[in-house]
């Protein structure tokens, strides 16, 4: 069994070199009374949060516990049942949820999994828009947000696996849509693409103010956060009179020993702000929901997703590092066998 390992704990920016990759045996049955699934890894998510995860645990800060050195990275993915002593699952099923970055994983019982039902589309689907960055662009969106037809919504890191969703979203109800990327073809992605009705590429802007200032005249109504940082005090300065700001992710802030300041909070205050930070592990009882609308928008063709897919296990800690360079182009996944 392949595994990728943690080797151990990470401070700053993680590297490739914090990961590595072993080899073991592994005896593909579930154990004589394990309620476990015994599964076939397929795909693998890579998600921000995972740095977190490799950090020595702090107690204090962490949502999620630390990976075990020596042990497999965890994370999304979609696997295939090959074994199985729960009684939710048997085997040839197709689920998604926390799995191993390995060959095969025995998943604990535990462990929340879904069964997968609709398989006429991409399966990797399930680590991006039919996984938990889908619902998190859904949550986010429409339940924190409380989108209007006519509203400007502002999105950072908007071409990635939750903002690309939150853009088409803000479209079909009928807002005035902009996006930030790093670089010109994600730029060039998220008009043609994704439909939004204008794109800015932020690194190549020295004043983030200006540019807000540029393509919203009028100020913001919704602010979707995936950034944080310079970006988040520039848009304070531009929000309107009760915008709404989703605090989904401040990834400019995940490896820094030490968190830049935001300065413009105030403008909370006279601008009657509402900023509101959530994490999607509270809101997986609205999957199957979410599911149905999402499901039907793609068969129409009205919601597109794209997908950065790396080859092999062996490439999962290249694929990991890169969210933190914006080297991926879309959700980033890691294929690790087919069906
Ligand atoms: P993405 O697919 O968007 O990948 C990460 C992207 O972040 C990169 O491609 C890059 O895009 C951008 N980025 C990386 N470093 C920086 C930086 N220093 N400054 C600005 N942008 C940077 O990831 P996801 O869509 O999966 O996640 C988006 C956000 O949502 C993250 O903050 C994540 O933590 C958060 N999240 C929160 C959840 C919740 O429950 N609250 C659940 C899931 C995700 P670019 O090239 O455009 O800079």
């Amino acid at each position: 069994n392949k595994q990728i390992i943690l080797r151990d704990y990470v401070s700053g920016f993680p590297k490739e070199s914090d990961m590595a990759l072993k080899t073991s045996t592994m005896r593909l049955k579930v154990p004589e009374g394990s309620k476990g699934v015994l599964v076939k890894n397929l795909y693998l998510s890579c998600d921000p949060y995972m740095q977190s995860r490799m950090r020595k645990p702090d107690g204090a800060s962490s949502l999620i516990d630390s990976f075990t050195p020596g042990s497999a990275i965890i994370g999304y993915g979609v696997a295939k049942v090959l074994d199985s002593g729960h009684p939710d699952f048997k085997e040839g099923d197709l689920i998604w949820g926390m799995t191993g970055w390995e060959e095969y994983s025995l998943i604990p019982a535990t462990e929340t999994l879904f069964k997968i039902h609709y398989t006429d589309v991409p399966l990797s689907y399930y680590t991006g828009i039919l996984g938990m960055p889908g619902v998190t662009a859904y949550v986010g969106f429409y339940e924190i947000c409380s989108p209007k037809k006519g509203e400007y919504v502002f999105i950072s890191a908007a071409s990635g696996a939750v903002g690309q969703l939150v853009g088409q979203f803000a479209k079909l109800i009928g807002c005035y849509v902009v996006g930030s990327a790093g670089t010109n073809e994600k730029v060039d992605l998220l008009k043609n693409k994704f439909g939004f009705d204008e794109a800015f590429y932020y690194k190549e802007e020295n004043n983030f103010d200006a540019a807000l200032k540029r393509y919203f005249p009028e100020g913001i109504d919704i602010y979707f956060e995936n950034v944080g940082g310079k970006m988040l005090d520039a848009v304070l300065l531009n929000m309107r009179l009760h915008g709404r700001i989703a605090v989904c992710g401040m990834i400019s802030q995940y490896n820094l020993d030490q968190m830049e300041g935001v300065h413009n909070l105030i403008s909370l205050i006279s601008k009657r702000i509402r900023m509101k930070g959530f994490t999607v592990f509270d809101y997986y009882h609205l999957y199957p929901k979410f599911l149905d609308f999402v499901w039907q928008y793609i068969k129409e063709g009205k919601i597109v997703y794209m997908e950065d897919k790396a080859e092999g296990l062996e490439s999962g800690p290249t694929a990991l590092i890169g969210l933190y360079t914006g080297s991926n182009v879309g959700k980033q996944v890691v294929v690790v066998a087919d069906v």
